[in-house]
C-alpha cells in the first residue's frame, strides 16, 4: 500500500499538522517541528506533544509514515568548526523532538562543503555528525535524502550517500530519502531509464536502506543540478514516470512526501496518484 501526503504547515504548533494534512486526503505527511529558518526554538510544550499524539491518533496517521524534516540552516558537513558545532548542536535538538513527539524518522540534506574541503572530507564529517545524533537518542532513524547537486551540496550521487552509509555505526538507524525532482537533475534519467536508475539505486545503496521518498516534478532538466520543484506531470519528469511509480511495489509502506509548489493542487495531486 501506499501511503501519500505532502510537507504541510505547522503553522501555529506541530499538533496542527496531522489536521492540514487529513484536510488533503493524507495518509503520510512531513513537518518541521520548529522554525526551520531559526537555530533556536521554544521547546516543545507538554500539551503541544500530547495534541500531536491525539490528533495522529484520532485522524488514522501512523508515525511509521510521518517524515519530519530538519532545519535549513544545519550543515552537518559544515568545513568550520563553528559551523559544524553549532549544526550538530541544532540537529541534536531536531532529534529529540522527534522523540518526544513519538517519531520515528528525521530527514535531512546531508551537507554542503562549501568549496572548502573535499567532498569525501565533507561526507564523513556528515557521518560522524549522524553518529553523535544517534549515540545520544533512541528510536529515530536518520534519513539521508539525495540533493540535486547545487552549488556545494553533497550526498547527490548514489555513492556519496553509500559513503555515509558506510561510516555510520548504528545501520539499523540510518536510511535514505529520494527526491525525484532531486535525482533527476543530479542527472539519473527517471523518464528513459527507470529500471536502471533503480537497479543502480539498489545496488550502490540497496532498498533496504530506503525509508521515504519526496515526490516532485522538476522544472530543470535532466543533469542541471539545480532544484526546482513542480507541480505532478507539470514538469519534465511526467506523468508516466509517476504511473509507473505508483505501481512499483518497491516503494510501498513508506511515507511519500510532495514539496511540490502549489498548495492548494495537493488534495488533487493525491487522488490522482492514488487512481494510478
Ligand atoms: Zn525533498
Ligand atoms: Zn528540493
Amino acid at each position: 500500500m501506499k501511503y501519500i501526503g505532502a510537507h504541510v504547515s505547522a503553522s501555529g504548533g506541530v499538533e496542527s499538522a496531522p489536521v492540514h494534512a487529513n484536510e488533503i486526503g493524507a495518509n503520510a505527511f512531513a513537518l518541521f517541528t520548529k522554525n526551520q529558518r531559526q537555530w533556536v526554538s521554544k521547546p516543545l510544550t507538554e500539551k503541544s506533544i500530547s495534541q500531536f499524539k491525539e490528533n495522529c491518533e484520532s485522524l488514522g496517521l501512523d508515525a511509521r509514515y510521518i517524515l519530519p524534516h530538519d532545519s535549513y540552516l544545519i550543515n552537518l558537513g559544515h568545513p568550520e568548526e563553528e559551523g559544524l558545532q553549532k549544526s550538530r548542536v541544532a540537529f541534536l535538538d531536531e532529534m529529540q523532538r522527534c522523540e518526544q513527539l513519538g517519531l520515528k524518522l528525521l530527514n535531512f540534506h546531508p551537507g554542503s562543503h562549501l568549496n572548502k574541503i573535499s567532498m569525501e572530507e565533507c561526507l564523513d564529517r556528515v557521518a560522524e555528525s549522524i553518529n553523535l545524533a544517534l549515540d545520544k537518542t533512541q528510536g529515530v532513524t536518520a534519513v539521508i535524502e539525495n540533493t540535486a547537486g547545487q552549488g556545494s551540496n553533497v550526498g547527490y550521487e548514489f555513492w556519496q550517500l553509500r559513503h555515509i552509509i558506510d561510516r555510520v555505526e548504528d545501520k539499523s538507524r540510518v536510511g535514505v530519502c529520494l527526491d525525484t525532482c532531486h535525482t533527476y537533475t543530479a542527472g539519473y534519467d527517471l523518464v528513459n531509464a527507470y529500471d536502471r536508475v533503480f537497479e543502480e539505486f539498489d545496488s550502490v545503496v540497496g532498498f533496504d536502506y530506503l525509508r521515504a521518498i519526496h515526490l516532485n516534478d522538476s522544472k530543470k532538466a535532466l543533469g542541471s543540478r539545480v532544484d526546482r520543484h513542480d507541480s505532478i506531470g507539470k514538469g519534465l519528469i511526467g506523468l508516466d514516470f509517476f504511473k509507473r511509480f505508483m505501481q512499483d511495489g518497491r516503494f510501498d509502506d513508506m511515507p511519500i512526501v510532495l514539496e511540490t509548489p502549489d498548495d492548494t493542487l495537493w488534495a488533487e495531486e493525491i487522488k490522482l496518484l492514488r487512481s494510478f
